[in-house]
């Protein structure tokens, strides 16, 4: 029987990045993968939705490029060119992972892993063989899938999860997209760029509902503009597929509605794959659908550790990552640190994008904390105004009496790749006034963070 030091259940964001470390720090180390290498970011999620966001992107600066006075006649897109560039993208960089696991010398077993007792695993090849292997540890990082509703039974056709929705063979001429988080506003925003007819149905009041109100309202107003129709504080109760396309029945205050489409999308969330992998056989304890551990990971029994979306964290790429780097570091016996899940960011990639971290004003206020609101609204930024794109604002949150840097809140063209300013910022603890000493440069986009922060200490320039 082959033995390492640690093997890896799944090559997801979690699971290869942590074989990657523990390569790096000394262990011999192996991953198993029933699939593509890269899991669901890679395959099925991050990867693959920002190269359909990109061409929406571009189709849709080409059909606006007269408000730049370019002339472009007879803008059109190529549905199938669109999937494919993306599939394209993600095969590409699961071929990257390849490289690296070579790189790195990890041993890549193909097939399907089970746990079992005694610090083993077997796993079930193609070909129907089954091997087993040990090691001194095991990292659980099996991930996720779409998550079902009794309502809702995805069939693949009718009634679709995230998979089917990047790899449709022909688009909608009408889609209703049951769900607003991140997945949901994400495809919205796809489809109602290439043209489909797109509804949003969301069962609590607000759009993301996760983000603070005044970004939730903006995108709210930002989508009616573009041509998407959004239902809150409505349920879709059920799906007749039995005719051409289907007809969902919404519950609202008003009463219900039946609206007619081709396909329906449900993006309800995720449901975390945690069966027939051997849980119960080893006595590995879980709840509420998530796989128990500490804080550097280990679950209940010892030699066995989970991370990722598996575990209770918020079910992000960056933080499957950030907790792997960190279980392998601490069984190098490394000095580490909990992982500070209060400062994780969170971003969606419509239109204008969604960038946050922290607390939002209303978990402040809940709070009870005295706190200071600072906002900059994209359409006084000159860089803004420059590229036709002053939709949005920036919106901090700092404690009153200590300065602390509770939240920061962001809209607007580009805002993905500003956040890490505020992660940073709140990780070293910087005040708002350090902020506001830090020369930002100009004309930018990460001006509104400093304006935003000068609002808040009542010292903003330009409003
Ligand atoms: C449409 C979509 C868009 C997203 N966009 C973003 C984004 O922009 N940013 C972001 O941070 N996050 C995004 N996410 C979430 C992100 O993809 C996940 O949080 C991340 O992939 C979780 O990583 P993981 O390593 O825990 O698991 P996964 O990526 O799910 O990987 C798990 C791997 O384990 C394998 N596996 C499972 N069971 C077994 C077994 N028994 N044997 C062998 N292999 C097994 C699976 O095949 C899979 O490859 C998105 C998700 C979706 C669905």
């Amino acid at each position: 029987m082959s033995t390492f030091d640690i093997i890896v259940l799944g090559s997801g964001p979690g699971g290869y990045v942590t074989a990657i470390r523990a390569s790096q720090l000394g262990f011999k180390t192996a991953i198993i993968e029933k699939e593509s290498l890269g899991g669901v970011c890679l395959n099925w999620g991050c990867i693959p939705t920002k190269a359909l966001l990109k061409s929406a992107q571009v189709f849709e600066y080409l059909k606006h490029a007269d408000d730049y006075g370019i002339k472009v006649d007879n803008v059109d897109k190529d549905f199938d060119a669109v999937v494919k560039r993306s599939r394209g993208v993600a095969d590409g960089m699961s071929k990257g992972v390849q490289f690296l696991m070579k790189k790195n010398k990890i041993e890549v077993i193909k097939g399907y892993g089970t746990l079992k007792p005694g610090k083993k695993i077997s796993v079930k090849a193609e070909d129907g063989s089954v091997t087993e292997y040990s090691a001194n540890n095991i990292i659980i990082a099996t991930g996720a899938r779409s998550r079902e509703l009794p309502s809702l039974p995805q069939d693949g056709k009718k009634i679709i999860g995230y998979r089917e929705a990047m790899t449709l063979d022909k688009q909608p001429k009408k889609m209703i997209v049951v769900g607003s988080g991140a997945i949901g506003i994400e495809f919205a925003y796809f489809y109602n760029s290439m043209g489909t007819e797109v509804t949003v149905v969301e069962y609590l009041p607000n759009i993301v509902p996760v983000e603070d109100e005044d970004v939730s309202k903006q995108l709210e107003r930002s989508f009616k503009k573009a041509g998407v129709k959004i239902m809150t504080s409505a349920e879709v109760t059920s799906v007749d597929t039995s005719g051409d396309g289907v007809k969902a029945t919404v519950k609202t205050a008003k009463g219900e509605q039946i609206l007619e489409a081709d396909i329906v999308l449900s993006a309800v969330g995720i449901k975390t794959n945690i069966e027939n992998i051997g849980l119960e056989d080893v006595g590995i304890a879980t709840d509420r659908d998530k796989i128990l551990v500490n804080d550097f990971y280990q679950t209940n029994i010892p030699g066995y550790y989970a991370i990722g979306d598996v575990t209770p964290g918020q079910a992000l790429a960056h933080v499957a990552s950030a907790e792997g780097i960190i279980c392998v570091e601490k069984l190098a016996d490394m000095h580490v640190e909990p992982l500070d899940y209060g400062n994780i960011p969170g971003c969606t990639y419509c239109s204008p994008e969604i960038a946050s971290v922290g607390l939002t004003e209303k978990q402040a206020k809940e709070k009870g904390l005295d706190i200071k609101v600072g906002k900059f609204p994209f359409s006084a930024s000159g860089k803004a105004k420059a590229s036709g794109a002053s939709d949005g604002f920036v919106k901090v949150i700092f404690d009153a009496k200590y300065g602390e840097w509770l939240g920061c809140h962001m809209i607007g063209a580009g805002v993905t790749d500003m956040i890490a300013e505020a992660v940073l910022g709140r990780k070293l603890e910087t005040t708002g006034h350090e902020v506001l000493k830090a020369v930002h440069p100009h004309p930018t986009m990460s001006e509104a963070v400093m304006e935003a922060v000068a609002a808040a200490y009542d010292e903003v320039i330009h409003l």
